[in-house]
């Protein structure tokens, strides 16, 4: 049977927020089965617990941010996205200031901590829950759209299309396996354009982003030194935001998420429509003949990742 997992031990980092610029700690302590990642403002005298789910996303623009009550924290969707890919149900996650830390960009950053914490555990006492989609849903907005359908196993096929030379067209077909967010996706870093970074600035986003947190575009090329992490590393980042925002359904999901254009607006839209439609999903517990493993990754293989990739 699958079990619910949580972090082995209290594990933390520190970083700037890419839009706030602000110092920023986050801390990701084990939590109860059945808890599901619960997020806490450590700064503030009210302990207000924001779940991580669609129901608390109070803001789309650029990054998700969750809140409750006036608490809000930002930019949770690649720490959301590294504790799905580490199979993790149940964790409290405390974050000293209104935004999780942005760290390199990517959710590497937060798959390293985490397994250099100890990895992950088993809570023997609980079966996990999965979110099984049994219906179409979709939305279309223009050019753009998402949809989740039945499917098998959990993929993400993503596609984008800016018109800039250095990304162009690009798309992604990702599926889920215990090794393939590590290989294939974490270590995709946010990116922007240079001649949009004064306008974010001014409207409040993007005042701590720099190299060395995201992968900035001029009009002609990709201005960090070492390049690209992957070729597409850009359609493979939008994977990763995708895999933080539909973890907020709650429970990994067994179905094919397909997004063109796409961005967490769109995303939590679609979530909150599936929600809305019953006969579209189930929610089940399995019993398989062996249970995924995350916590036996060693960090030798997070090492063996780097994988130059130079566009
Ligand atoms: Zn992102």
């Amino acid at each position: 049977m699958f079990f619910q997992r949580t972090v082995s031990r209290r594990v933390w980092a520190e970083g700037v927020g890419i839009h706030s610029g602000n110092p920023s700690r986050v801390t990701v302590l084990p939590a109860s089965p059945g808890t599901g990642l619960v997020f806490v403002r450590s700064d503030l005298e009210s302990k207000v617990e924001v779940p991580a789910d669609v129901h608390h996303v109070v803001d789309s623009r650029l990054a998700t941010t969750l809140g409750r009550d006036g608490v809000t924290i930002g930019t949770v969707e690649h720490l959301l996205a590294a504790l799905y890919g580490l199979g993790i149900d149940n964790a409290r996650i405390e974050v000293d200031g209104p935004e999780v830390p942005i760290l390199d960009g990517s959710a590497e950053p937060f798959v390293r901590m985490i397994l250099s914490g100890g990895g992950t555990v088993a809570q023997r006492s609980r079966p996990k829950r999965f979110f099984v989609v049994k219906k179409t849903v979709r939305i279309t907005d223009g050019d753009r759209s998402v949809a989740l359908r039945p499917h098998d196993c959990f993929a993400i096929d993503f596609s984008i299309d800016f018109p800039h030379p250095v990304v162009g067209k690009q798309r992604c077909e990702f599926v889920l396996s215990d090794r393939s967010f590590l290989h294939e996706v974490s270590r995709a870093r946010t990116f922007g354009f240079a001649r949009e970074v004064a306008a974010l600035k001014a409207a409040g986003f993007a005042r701590g982003g720099s190299l060395d947190n995201a992968v900035v575009i001029d009009d002609f090329c990709v201005q960090n030194p070492d390049g690209l992490r992957y070729p597409d590393e850009f359609v493979r980042h939008k994977v990763l935001d995708a895999l933080g925002d539909l973890s907020l359904l709650g429970a990994p999901i067994i179905g094919r998420f397909e997004a063109v254009r796409a961005g967490h607006a769109l995303t939590a839209a679609l979530l909150h429509k599936l929600l809305a439609t019953p006969r579209a999903y189930e929610i089940r517990e399995f019993r398989q003949r062996a249970e995924l493993d995350v916590a036996k990754i060693r960090l030798p293989e997070l090492a063996a990742l780097r994988v130059p990739a130079r566009a």
